[in-house]
């Protein structure tokens, strides 16, 4: 691999593979508006066709096949994104997260090598840790992941740290806590809901009659577990220092979090707040796999990259969520 990197600020050709999901989205749109050239490559399996940015080349297949032969072109860089994510289906059937994560991920670092793509920035996960003894998560915290997706997660990233020593790879996980918010017209639709946000505001638009909250019997202050919720597009600028801060055959890995955990049930009430909508709330079982507390210590980011979130505020990401959904709404009425 070419040990070269690109001078900070400079434009850069990228590959942004999984670029018509809700993160990707957003990132190819940050990317382009630094100046930088971007290639989505999207199988379209979860991701949405009109969810690719304006000035974004597009490539439909797999985020390997295609970078197999694409990365020949000469690339700069690659934005890692395209990956399974559902913690539950990781359960249930294992081998669609090992083969779609990492063999996937294994394929497109041999592409890279082959044809000399220098920066890698890969999603990585919370999850990687598993159930934190205490406190804020720092990048040293143990390793345990509680479910497959975040095993096959913690395994990519040590496939990458072998790639960077051995073969001059620069590359970059950022493991995302909470990521919530939308930026323009790019927000999260996922076919398959399970995450608290979008469902709250589900119950907001009348699509849903009631948010379950899973489990309340939990060491917090008010018994419902604990989250770091992140703007999508704070998350989105850690990309873009991400792929200029990368170092020729070092491996950094960076939590992104906002260091500030809100219960289940705050989250609920700052929807309500947003919304106006009296959004009922019904206790129900824990969610098998989940944590009491996760909250993350960004400082390495922040002192590394010079990483600054600019939207902390919990209801600030509600109210682009809310705007982002009831535009959809608007778009396509039931
Ligand atoms: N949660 C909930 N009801 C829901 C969806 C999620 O109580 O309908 C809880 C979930 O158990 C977790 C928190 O909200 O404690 C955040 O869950 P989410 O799926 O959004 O993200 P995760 O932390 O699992 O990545």
């Amino acid at each position: 691999m070419s040990t070269d990197t690109a001078p900070s600020g400079k434009p850069m050709k990228l590959v942004v593979t999984g670029g018509a999901g809700y993160i990707g989205s957003v990132c190819a749109t940050r990317l382009l508006e630094a100046g930088h050239s971007v290639t989505v490559v999207d199988d379209l399996s979860t991701g949405h066709e009109d969810a690719i940015p304006e000035g974004a080349e597009f490539v439909h297949g797999d985020a390997a096949e295609v970078a197999e032969t694409l990365l020949g072109q000469g690339f700069d860089g690659v934005l890692h994104f395209a990956a399974k994510s559902l913690v539950g289906e990781s359960m249930q059937d294992p081998g669609i997260y090992w083969r779609g994560n990492v063999l996937t991920s294994l394929r497109l670092l041999d592409a890279m090598r082959t044809h000399g793509t220098p920066r890698l920035v890969f999603s990585s996960t919370a999850a990687t840790y598993g159930e934190p003894d205490t406190g804020l998560i720092p990048e040293t915290a143990p390793t345990r992941p509680t479910n497959t997706y975040g095993a096959t997660k913690l395994a990519i990233d040590h496939a990458i740290t072998s790639y960077a020593r051995a073969h001059g790879l620069a590359a970059v996980s950022l493991r995302y806590f909470n990521v919530a918010g939308a930026y323009g017209r790019f927000g999260e639709r996922h076919a398959t809901e399970t995450h608290l946000i979008p469902i709250v505001l589900q119950v907001a638009t009348g699509d849903r009659a009631q948010v379950q909250i899973y489990g309340d019997d939990y060491p917090t202050d008010d018994g419902t577990a604990v989250r770091d919720y992140i703007h999508v597009a704070d998350l989105a600028d850690a990309h873009l220092l991400a792929v200029e801060h990368a170092i020729a055959g070092e491996h950094e890995i960076y939590n992104l979090g906002n260091g500030t955990g809100f219960s289940v049930r705050q989250v609920i009430e700052a929807c309500r707040e947003v919304t106006g909508h009296p959004i009922p709330a019904a206790v129900a079982p824990r969610r098998a796999g989940d944590p009491a507390v996760l909250v993350a210590s960004s400082e390495r980011a922040r002192t590394a990259m010079g990483w600054k979130p600019q939207r902390a505020d919990l209801a600030g990401m509600v109210a682009d969520a809310w705007r982002f959904t009831q535009d959809r709404k608007q778009a396509n009425p039931a």
